[in-house]
C-alpha cells in the first residue's frame, strides 16, 4: 500500500517533469481598459477564444502563474474555473446517439483515430474521396495531409475550389470534428441528396484536418482522455517541455506579422509567440504553399470556441467594398441557423491579432475567408462528449453554404409586391431581385420559371430568360399576376420560382402571401389602463407613447433592473376558431443590452407551453444566461418607434391560448428597456363582422336578431359573440348594437 502510493507520487513527479503540466484557469477580468489589456497581452495570454462584455469584463484562459501575476499587478478578477482540465473531464457526459462515430478524447478523435477514420471513409467512398495528399511535415516530422471530396477525386478538374483547415491550435478539437462530420454526411448523401450530389460533382472541396499534428499529439500524451491545454506547435523555444513551448502558428503568417506586441508576442514562452520570422514554421509553410498551388475561391480556418465568424482584418480595420459586403452577406447566410456573430475580432469583443491565417488568406491572396469559432465560452475547448455531435451539426449548413458560394450560386435575393393587400379579382406586380451570391461568374443564360402555388392566382408562365450574372452581382425580373375572383380572404397563395443556369445548382424558391385584407380582431392602445394585462416586476403604463397618452413599458421609470425575469401577460381570452392566419402587430421601441439581455414575445400553446415568436425585428438568442440560445427576441437599440408584425400562420393547427412579453436581464449593464403601444390581433375572419345570423350578409336582420337577444337576455353563440362584439369587451351589449347600426349605415 505504502509502496504503491509512493510509486504514484513518483510517477506524477515524472510526468510533470517530462511534460511540465501547467494548470490552466478560466478567469473574469474586470475593467478591460487598454492599459489593463496591455498587461494581459504582455503575459502572452491569448485574446482570441474569449468571452465577456465589452467595456465591463472579459473572460480569459490563462495559466495559474499568469493569474497570480495579474493579481500582483492589482488587476481585479474572479477565478471562474480553477483547473480547466479537471473541469472539462469531470463535467463530460457520455454521448448516447452514435449516428456519427465519436472518438475517445471526450468524443474527439485521437491522432490515430482520425487517421483510421479517414481510411474507413476512403475505403467506403473512394469514388469521391481522394487519397491523402501530404502537403508538408511538422517540426517533429509528422505528415500534414489534405484530402479532397469531389467526383473524380484524384484528378484536378476545372471546378471551383474551396478549402477548410482545422486544428492549427492544438487544443481546439471541435474545429476538426465538424469537418469529419461534414465529410461523412456529404459522402453518405452523394447520389441521394440533390445538394450534396451537386456539390460533389461541381466543386473541389479540400480539407486539411490537422495543421498542427505535434501539438495535438502532445495534448493526447498529457491528457489521453481529453482536456489537454497545449495550443502551439512543438518547436523547441527553450521554455522546457510543457505547454509554454512552441510557436503560435496562427500568429506566424506573413501578413502584418509582428505588427505589435498585443496581437502577438516576441516572447518564445508566450502562448501567442509569433516565431522568429513570418512563415518560420513548417506547418504554416505547408498551408501557404498549398494555397499558392491551388485556385481556391474561399477558405475557412476553423478554431473553437466563441460562436463567431471572424473575418479580416485582425487589426480591426475593414476590407474595402464590395468585399466587406461579401464577407457580411456570406457570413450571415452561414450564421442563419446557429446565430453566430459575424464581423472582425475588434467588432466582437475588442481584441486584435496579427500574423493570423485569415489576414494572410484575404489580405495577401484576396480569398474570402473566416475564422469560425465553434462552440460557446461555457463549452470551452473540450465540450462535454454529449455536446460534440450537436456542435458538428451546427456547422453543417455553414460548411455547405461555403462550398456553394465558391462557384456560381443563383438565388432569389428579395422581392417586392406592388399592392399592400392582394384583393380577389385584382392584379399586382412582383419584382424579384435575382443574385449570384457566389464567387464565380454564372455561365450562360439563366432560365427563370414561375409556377403558381395553387389556383388562387394565375399568370402567363412563359419562362423568363436572364443573361448571365457575374460573381456577387444581381439583376431583377418582374411578373404581373392576377388574383382569382373566387379566392376567399385569408387564403394563402404564392409562387414557386425555379432558377436554372449552366453552372449553378437549380434552386426552387417559394414566395408565399395571403389574399385579402386582414381585419382587426382586437386592439389595445393602453388608454383604458391595464385591465387586459397581468403584469409583474416594473411593467406598467408609460407616457412615452407612440400615440395617445399611454403605452406599456417594462420599466416606465428609467432603466430595467438587473438579474431579473419579469412579464406582461395578455389575459383576454384568445380564440382563433373563426379566424384564419392570425397576425399580431404592435408599435415598439427598445434599448436592451445587445447579446445579453432580452425581451421575447411568446404564445402559450397547448401541450408546448410558452413559445418565443419571430417577427421582422427579432434577433436570435446568443446563449448568454439571459438570452436563451436560438430563441427569438428583441435586444440592442431601436430608438424610433417601429411597427412589428408577427405572423402566426405557421402555428396553424396548434391551439394558442395566450400571449405575453417576457423580459430577462443579467448583471452589469442595463438599458431603458422595452415599450409597446397599439397591441393588435388581426386575421382573416371566416365570416363577416356583424353577421349575427350567419347568412353571409350584414343587414337589418342582423340588427333585429341582436336586439332580440339583448331584449330577452339570451346567451349568444360563440360565433355571434365573435362577429358582433365590436368593442371587444367580451359580451354583447347596446354599444355593440349601436356599432352594428353604424356599420350598416356605413358610418
Ligand atoms: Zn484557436
Amino acid at each position: 500500500m505504502f509502496r504503491s502510493f509512493f510509486f504514484l507520487v513518483k510517477l506524477w513527479v515524472f510526468t510533470s517533469l517530462i511534460f511540465g503540466k501547467d494548470i490552466y484557469q478560466s478567469i473574469r477580468l474586470y475593467d478591460p481598459s487598454p492599459s489593463n489589456i496591455s498587461i494581459v497581452a504582455s503575459q502572452g495570454i491569448p485574446l482570441d477564444h474569449i468571452g465577456g462584455k465589452r467595456g465591463v469584463y472579459i473572460d480569459l484562459t490563462c495559466t495559474k502563474n499568469q493569474t497570480t501575476y495579474l493579481l500582483s499587478k492589482g488587476l481585479i478578477l474572479d477565478i471562474l474555473v480553477s483547473d480547466l482540465t479537471s473541469f472539462y473531464k469531470e463535467r463530460s457526459r457520455p454521448a448516447i446517439s452514435r449516428n456519427f462515430p465519436l472518438g475517445s478524447m471526450q468524443g474527439n478523435y485521437t491522432w490515430d483515430e482520425l487517421n483510421n477514420r479517414f481510411d474507413e471513409l476512403l475505403n467506403l467512398y473512394s469514388n469521391i474521396i481522394s487519397e491523402r495528399l501530404v502537403i508538408g511535415q511538422s517540426v517533429e516530422g509528422r505528415d500534414i495531409w489534405a484530402f479532397k471530396i469531389s467526383d473524380n477525386p484524384n484528378v484536378d478538374e476545372d471546378e471551383p475550389e474551396v478549402l477548410y483547415t482545422s486544428l492549427i491550435h492544438a487544443r481546439e478539437p471541435l474545429s476538426m470534428m465538424n469537418l469529419f462530420y461534414f465529410a461523412q454526411k456529404l459522402a453518405e448523401g452523394y447520389n441521394s441528396d440533390e445538394e450534396f450530389t451537386y456539390l460533389v460533382n461541381n466543386r473541389e472541396m479540400w480539407f486539411v484536418p490537422v495543421v498542427n499534428p505535434d501539438g495535438y499529439v502532445f495534448n493526447e500524451q498529457i491528457e489521453p482522455f481529453g482536456g489537454g491545454m497545449h495550443r502551439k506547435n512543438r518547436r523547441n523555444t527553450n521554455c522546457g517541455n510543457g505547454t509554454t513551448r512552441g510557436v503560435d502558428l496562427n500568429r506566424n503568417f506573413g501578413f502584418g506579422w509582428g505588427a505589435n506586441n498585443t496581437g502577438s508576442s516576441p516572447d518564445p514562452c508566450s502562448d501567442i509567440y509569433r516565431g522568429e520570422s513570418a512563415f518560420s514554421e513548417p506547418e504554416t509553410q505547408a498551408i501557404r504553399n498549398f494555397i499558392l498551388d491551388h485556385e481556391f475561391k474561399n477558405v475557412l480556418h476553423y478554431h473553437s470556441f466563441w460562436n463567431v465568424y471572424i473575418h479580416a482584418f485582425g487589426d480591426g480595420s475593414y476590407p474595402n467594398e464590395p468585399d466587406l459586403t461579401t464577407h457580411s452577406e456570406i457570413g450571415h447566410e452561414m450564421a442563419k441557423h446557429n446565430g453566430f456573430f459575424v464581423g472582425t475580432g475588434l467588432d466582437a469583443i475588442g481584441y486584435t491579432v496579427n500574423g493570423d491565417a485569415v489576414d494572410w488568406t484575404y489580405g495577401e491572396q484576396g480569398l474570402i475567408s473566416y475564422v469560425p469559432e465553434v462552440g460557446s465560452y461555457s463549452q470551452g475547448f473540450w465540450p462535454s462528449e454529449d455536446e460534440v455531435e450537436q456542435l458538428c451539426i451546427d456547422q453543417f449548413h455553414p460548411n455547405k453554404i461555403f462550398s456553394f458560394v465558391a462557384g456560381s450560386d443563383i438565388i432569389v435575393h428579395s422581392y417586392e409586391i406592388s399592392e399592400e393587400f392582394l384583393l380577389p379579382g385584382t392584379e399586382a406586380n412582383i419584382e424579384i431581385l435575382i443574385q449570384n451570391r457566389g464567387l464565380t461568374n454564372s455561365g450562360g443564360d439563366i432560365e427563370i420559371s414561375f409556377t403558381p402555388l395553387n389556383n388562387w392566382i394565375y399568370f402567363d408562365n412563359e419562362p423568363f430568360i436572364m443573361s448571365e450574372i457575374d460573381a456577387r452581382e444581381s439583376d431583377d425580373v418582374a411578373l404581373t399576376f392576377f388574383v382569382s375572383e373566387n379566392a376567399t380572404p385569408g387564403t394563402s397563395s404564392g409562387m414557386i420560382i425555379n432558377l436554372n443556369s449552366g453552372n449553378s445548382f437549380a434552386r426552387n424558391d417559394t414566395i408565399e402571401f395571403f389574399i385579402g385584407e386582414p381585419q382587426i380582431i382586437s386592439i389595445d392602445n393602453f388608454e383604458n389602463g391595464l385591465d387586459d394585462w397581468d403584469v409583474n416586476g416594473d411593467w406598467g403604463l408609460s407616457s412615452d407613447v407612440f400615440d395617445g397618452l399611454h403605452a406599456l413599458s417594462d420599466s416606465p421609470d428609467g432603466d430595467y433592473q438587473d438579474g431579473q425575469e419579469t412579464f406582461a401577460e395578455y389575459i383576454r381570452e384568445v380564440d382563433f376558431q373563426f379566424v384564419s392566419n392570425p397576425i399580431i402587430k404592435f408599435n415598439a421601441k427598445w434599448d436592451i443590452e445587445a447579446s445579453y439581455d432580452f425581451v421575447r414575445f411568446q404564445a402559450l400553446i397547448t401541450d408546448s407551453g410558452w413559445v418565443s415568436l419571430s417577427g421582422q425585428y427579432t434577433e436570435t438568442g446568443s446563449g448568454q444566461p439571459a438570452q436563451a440560445f436560438g430563441e427569438h427576441g428583441y435586444d440592442g437599440l431601436q430608438e424610433d418607434w417601429v411597427e412589428e408584425t408577427i405572423y402566426l400562420d405557421h402555428l396553424d393547427g396548434l391551439q394558442i391560448t395566450g400571449f405575453r412579453f417576457i423580459q430577462t436581464s443579467d448583471n452589469f449593464v442595463e438599458g431603458d428597456g422595452f415599450s409597446l403601444d397599439n397591441f393588435q390581433i388581426l386575421g382573416y375572419p371566416s365570416g363577416l363582422m356583424g353577421d349575427f345570423n350567419s347568412d353571409s350578409g350584414v343587414d337589418i336582420f342582423d340588427i333585429l336578431g341582436l336586439a332580440d337577444l339583448l331584449l330577452f337576455g339570451a346567451t349568444p353563440s360563440q360565433a355571434q359573440l365573435f362577429f358582433c362584439d365590436f368593442d371587444s369587451n367580451g359580451m354583447l351589449d347596446v354599444m355593440d348594437l349601436l356599432r352594428l347600426s353604424n356599420v350598416i349605415l356605413g358610418l
